[in-house]
């Protein structure tokens, strides 16, 4: 089959050129994989020749560019607090070209970042101007425009954790990975937002465990309750990787090191 590769100026270009046989490639770690596996009905892939790649701190919030990369995360001062993060997605050849935007849109079990921006209150804007909250943008993202870029809060020191679970380490794919943001950790925590990765269709929040944690201590049995219900609106599937029941089992166990801040399994 022709392939026909075509080179925007803008983000916008790029949207209203979009049909039904064409996918938008950013830094292409997955594009590239369906295009060599000839994936039916993808003749057209179209590109933005310069994409933004900036971060910048807005107030209390943190943007970025849908364009950024991996790599660029964990370049940057303002978004330290997602370089453990950034740097759990592949290896570098990957994250050189990984971008944020493409993440958003990563299949089971992908998608380590966006369970983070998750976590973190984020909010997609989209390159005609409109904005969505993550979790609605997550429900329909079959159907989104293109993603100009994203913002989400910035976490106080110590309030933003992530764990991810892999069988390769340092650098596998996630068995599942959890995003917490604890605003008031380690005392008493309110507004707790926890999202898991690989745990579902796309990363989803754990409602269960946020609403019990509401005014409680990050301690053993200030916790207790939030484990007994982690997997409440969880949908894991079975993979290669493991099965949805295995999923199910540990997934509390995860939980528990994150809240209690213990530190990662080498
Ligand atoms: C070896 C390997 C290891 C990997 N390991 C991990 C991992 O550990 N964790 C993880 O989360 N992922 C992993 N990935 C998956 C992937 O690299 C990341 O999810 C990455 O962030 C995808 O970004 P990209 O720019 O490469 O996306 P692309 O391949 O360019 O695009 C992916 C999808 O997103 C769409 N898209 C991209 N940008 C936009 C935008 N701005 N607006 C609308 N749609 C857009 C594209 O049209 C396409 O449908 C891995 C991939 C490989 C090949």
């Amino acid at each position: 089959m022709t392939l026909t590769v075509e080179t925007y100026g803008t983000l916008a270009e790029a949207n209203a050129a979009r049909r039904g046989d064409s996918r938008y490639l950013a830094g292409g770690t997955l594009v590239m994989r369906d295009l060599n596996y000839a994936v039916p009905g993808l003749s057209r892939v179209l590109r933005v020749s310069n994409p933004p790649r900036a971060i910048r701190q807005q107030g209390e919030r943190l943007s970025m560019d849908a364009g950024v990369t991996m790599a660029d995360v964990i370049e940057s001062r303002e978004a330290a607090f997602l370089a453990p993060v950034a740097r759990s997605v592949g290896g570098p050849a990957v994250r050189n070209m990984a971008t944020v935007g493409g993440n958003l849109f990563a299949a089971h079990p992908y998608g380590d970042f966006t369970a983070a921006l998750l976590a973190l209150d984020g909010e997609v804007q989209f390159v005609d101007g409109r904005t969505q909250p993550m979790e609605a943008f997550l429900a329909e993202r079959d159907r989104a425009p293109l993603v100009a870029s994203i913002t989400m809060r910035m976490p106080r020191t110590g309030e933003f954790r992530f764990r991810k679970v892999a069988r390769v380490k340092p650098k596998g794919v996630s068995v599942m990975s959890i995003a917490a943001w604890l605003p008031g950790a380690p005392m008493r925590v309110s507004q707790v937002r926890i999202a898991f990765g690989a745990m579902g269709p796309t990363p989803l929040r754990a409602r269960a465990a946020e609403q019990v944690l509401e005014g409680k201590v990050l301690d053993a049995s200030g916790i207790e309750r939030a484990l007994s219900v982690a997997t409440q609106g969880l949908a894991p599937v079975d993979d290669a990787l493991a099965s949805a029941w295995y999923r199910n089992e540990v997934a509390p166990v995860h939980l528990r090191r994150l809240l209690l801040d213990e530190e990662p399994e080498p």
